[in-house]
């Protein structure tokens, strides 16, 4: 989408999440069911958030399920995607839900999407050319030709004829139209109570012109407990990779333990700092936060914090491990460099290997540790301190469903 048009036409997104999926026969509200090791709800509105260009989404929440709602998006979202998100309780109907969501979107949109919240694997795409399609025509819903022959037959199993499928299409979300003309439809269908089954038949119901743009088979909805199966596997074919890089220095000072790697190393100076000053677990640590993008290890692990006071920053590289975990990534490698005149390394490196990996609970193989000094040129050079350079890939854990 040009930057033109996006400009012209700020867009918000509603997630009409009200839905309990009474056909996928579980208790809790099905966009709470984990696909592939996140909720489905996360999924749905990462897929618009990761656009710059949707200024806002608002989901609409079921009322039973208001709070939980909230704290499930703000649990999984990064802060960036979060401050985008606005709630609405959802009414009864998805027309009551959307029309709430609409009522809550920031005067600032002009270009409204309705997405549902039960079509997870949506991609950006589809949403820009929804986005576009609006912009330049006024209403447009994302839709595939039906691909299969259709039979009208009569109760009793008897074809009566085959269909014509040329003209046919399976309507899909995001559905998309200027706010205006959103609303207008939305004033229509409520004086005169017509009750449609998506916002393009209420748009169609006030006569307002809805042009077809190109879905996706991939879009599908999770309506039967088998669908969370087959999304899953699509999602598998997708491997997701994760780069980060982190740096730290420490100054070597008198009356101080030399840890690096998590390895005591026996010499005159150690590194001075608020924990035991481990520069190459805070450098890992700093690269794997930066791959899951969650900010730094100040952040995480705050030197004004007394409960950190000599801390084993192995144990902290532990825990940003679970954090990995919980994102459902895993350490694919890493690569170290330690930048140190003295004292000489290469006796260490291995246990220095074998700590981190454990910590990061991969093989050794997978961390790759290396020490080079300046040439006495800097303040490393010079003896003055230890500095740490780290670069990791995160990848996909194999298998989550
Ligand atoms: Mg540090």
């Amino acid at each position: 989408m040009s930057d033109t048009l996006t400009n012209q036409f700020p867009a918000g997104v509603i997630i009409p999440a009200g839905g309990i999926g009474s056909r996928i026969n579980h208790p809790q509200p099905k966009q709470f069911l984990l696909l592939a090791g996140l909720p489905m709800l996360v999924r749905t509105c990462r897929a618009f958030l990761e656009l710059d260009v949707i200024r806002w989404l608002v989901v609409a929440a079921p009322i039973d399920h208001y709070q939980a709602t909230i704290d499930l998006l703000r649990q999984h979202l990064s802060p960036r995607e979060a401050e985008r998100v606005l709630f609405t309780p959802g009414g009864a109907t998805r027309q009551d839900s959307v029309l709430a969501g609409l009522k809550r979107l920031p005067a600032d949109i002009s270009l409204v999407l309705v997405h549902d919240a039960a079509r997870p694997l949506v991609d950006g795409a589809t949403i820009r050319r929804c986005l576009e399609g609006a912009a330049r025509h006024g209403a447009v819903i994302a839709a595939i030709p039906v691909q299969d022959t259709l039979k009208q037959a009569s109760p009793t199993g008897l074809i009566e004829k085959t269909v014509d499928r040329t003209a046919l299409w399976q309507a899909q979300t995001p559905q998309a139209a200027k706010r205006e003309l959103l609303e207008l439809a939305f004033a229509a269908a409520g004086r005169q109570q017509f009750v449609g089954t998506d916002e393009a038949s209420l748009l169609e119901f006030a006569s307002i012109p809805v042009r077809i743009v190109e879905g996706s088979a991939r879009n599908l909805k999770i309506t039967r407990p088998g669908d969370l199966s087959v999304a899953a596997a699509l999602l598998q074919e997708e491997p997701i990779m994760k780069i980060g890089h982190g740096f730290d220095a420490h100054r070597l000072v008198e009356g101080r333990k030399l840890i690096l790697g998590g390895v005591t190393i026996p010499y005159a100076l150690g590194l001075d700092g608020h924990s035991d000053a481990d520069v190459v677990a805070h450098a890992l640590i700093d690269a794997l936060l930066g791959a899951l993008g969650a900010g730094d290890i100040g952040r995480h692990f705050p030197d004004t914090d007394p409960q950190y006071r000599g801390i084993d920053s192995l144990l902290l590289l532990a825990q940003v491990q679970q954090l990995a975990e919980a994102q459902h990534v895993l350490l694919g490698n890493a690569d170290i460099t330690i930048v140190c005149q003295r004292p000489r390394l290469a006796p260490y490196l291995d246990e220095m290997q074998a700590n981190l990996a454990r910590c990061c609970r991969v093989s050794p193989s997978a961390i790759n540790i290396k020490a080079t000094t300046t040439e006495k040129m800097g303040y490393t050079g010079r003896g003055e301190g230890i500095a740490a350079h780290a670069v990791v890939l995160l990848r996909s854990e194999h298998g989550s469903t």
